[in-house]
Parts: structure tokens; C-alpha cells; sequence
């Protein structure tokens, strides 16, 4: 069935679809399970167009989760998740599954960039061709265009000595601006990022918190998995507290760190400010 006959019953759903904003996320009522665990429990976000969000929370509290959700990487069990009110997946509890094709998730996730712990860029590829990769193959880009694209990227992240040279060349807060660039090569409304420093040594992590910070300038939405919480303080607009599944609370910076509700969230806060 269309998309457009899904059913108006849940709040937020008509609202979702009318928004056009560029970049605005919408989870609404998401649950996910992995067998008899309940990974996602009804998440509920709203992300305007050009915001930016932490979100914080132990291990195992389903943050990847939720992003690959967002990235369409896991399956939407119950609730749905619209980017610009077009939907990614909706089902009504014991109704009929609306699910989207294949082709249009690949054309869907296009419009986001993720950014992993390990970096992930293609070991084989040098730098411009790790580029370069997406803007042939899924924006369909001229050879000239897209290496034209790759250069500005990289005098973005600083890195534009590096354009020849090959992932094990590089530290890891220079594999990680790469990967941030390559993941801007596809000009996503929403970028993510699952804990984008935590694989670096400690001194490499604030070259990587400045790219993102001067991304948060640009007006692309940004959501970041992330345990830097001055960082989290000085950028975010939001913060989202996650446990056992589900967002205790969110808020902004100055009022979560400062006079969070839960203990559960004054509890992690204690242990990792
Ligand atoms: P976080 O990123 O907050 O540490 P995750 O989203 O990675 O949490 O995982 C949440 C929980 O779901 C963990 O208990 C994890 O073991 C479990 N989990 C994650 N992915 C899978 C999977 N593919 N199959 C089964 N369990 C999983
Ligand atoms: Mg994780």
C-alpha cells in the first residue's frame, strides 16, 4: 500500500509528513527487539532541521540501536521514523507492515551520512578514492565533479596533504576526519555519529570534536552518540539521556547536567563528569 494510506491513529504522524523542513528527524514510538530483549522501548524524539543532539547513556542502552534505525540498518518493528516527513517504516501493532521498497531505503539513506567508532573506510582506497566511492556510484556524479567535491571536503577537515594517501597512513584522528568528509560527500541532512571518538588516543580526540563543532555550525542536523560531555555541553542543543532502551529524559545542556530528574541519569552523570 501507499505509504500515504497508513493510518492517522498514532499523534504526530500527520505532522511528521507535512514538515519539510531539511533535515528534521522524527522518531516516533519506535520499539525494537532482539529475540525476548527489548533493545528500543516507544523512543520518542523530535530533531528540528539543524539541530544538534547528544545523546548519552551507558553500554547496552540501545544508542547504536537507535541510529542504525535512524541509518535504516534495523528494521522498525512498531512506531516509524520520517526524515522530512517522508517515512522510513511504520506498522501498527497486529496490522499490516508498511514497509518501503529497497531501492527507495538506498535513495532514503542517502540522505544520511553516518560516521562509525572504527572509522570504517575502505583500507584498499586512498583517501580520494574513499571520496569519491559514493558520489559515482550513488549521486551519479562526473569523475571531475566529484574529485573537485572530495578537495573542498578535505580542505574542510584540514586534510588536504592527505588526498593520495592510504588509511594505514594516517592517525586515527585524521582516519576519522576522513571518514566525517566522506560521510559529507553525499550532502546528507543528517549526519550521525556513533561515539566518533572513542577509538582515538586521547589526544586526537579534539581535532575530530572540531570538525564536528564547525559542522554544527552548517545547519546539517547531527545527532552524536557520544561520552565527551563538555563537548556534548558546549554544542548540543539537546541532550538525550538513554537506559535500558528507553530516553529517561531530554532536554537542554545547562538543565540535564545541571538538574537532571532521574537518578539514573544523575547517577551516570556523577560518573562520568
Ligand atoms: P549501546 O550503543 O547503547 O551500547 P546497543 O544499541 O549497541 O547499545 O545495544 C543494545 C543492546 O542490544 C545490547 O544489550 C546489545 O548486546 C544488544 N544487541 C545489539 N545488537 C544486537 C543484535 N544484532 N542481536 C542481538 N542483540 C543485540
Ligand atoms: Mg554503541
Amino acid at each position: 500500500p501507499e505509504v500515504s494510506s497508513a493510518p492517522q491513529s498514532k499523534a504526530g504522524f500527520r505532522d511528521a509528513q507535512v514538515s519539510r523542513l531539511g533535515g528534521a528527524v522524527h522518531v516516533h514510538g519506535i520499539s525494537k527487539s532482539f529475540g525476548s530483549f527489548k533493545v528500543l522501548d516507544d523512543i520518542e524524539l523530535n530533531l528540528p532541521a539543524g539541530s544538534v543532539t547528544a545523546i548519552l547513556g551507558p553500554s547496552g542502552s540501545g544508542k547504536s540501536t537507535l541510529l542504525r534505525t535512524i541509518n535504516h540498518l534495523e528494521r522498525v518493528e512498531d512506531g516509524f521514523i520520517s526524515i522530512d516527513g517522508e517515512l522510513v517504516g511504520y506498522r501498527q501493532k497486529g496490522d499490516t507492515l508498511y514497509e518501503l521498497k529497497e531501492k527507495d531505503i538506498l535513495q532514503r539513506r542517502a540522505d544520511i551520512g553516518m560516521v562509525f567508532q572504527n572509522f570504517n573506510l575502505f583500507p584498499h582506497l586512498t583517501v580520494l578514492e574513499n571520496l569519491i566511492e559514493a558520489p559515482l556510484h550513488v549521486r551519479g556524479l562526473e569523475r571531475a565533479e566529484a574529485i573537485r567535491l572530495a578537495q573542498d571536503l578535505l580542505a574542510r577537515v584540514g586534510l588536504s596533504d592527505k588526498i593520495n594517501a592510504y588509511p594505514r597512513q594516517l592517525s586515527g584522528g585524521q582516519q576519522q576526519r576522513v571518514a566525517i568528509a566522506r560521510a559529507l560527500a553525499l550532502r546528507p541532512k543528517v549526519l550521525l555519529f556513533d561515539e566518533p571518538t572513542s577509538a582515538l588516543d586521547p589526544e586526537l580526540v579534539g581535532e575530530v570534536l572540531d570538525v564536528i563543532k564547525e559542522l554544527a555550525r552548517t545547519g546539517t542536523t547531527l545527532v552524536i552518540v557520544t561520552h565527551e560531555i563538555g563537548f556534548a555541553r558546549e554544542v548540543a542543543d539537546t541532550v538525550v539521556f538513554m537506559n535500558a532502551g528507553r530516553v529517561l529524559e531530554a532536554g537542554p545542556p545547562a538543565l540535564i547536567f545541571s538538574e537532571a530528574q532521574h537518578p539514573r541519569t544523575r547517577e551516570f552523570l556523577a560518573r562520568v563528569l
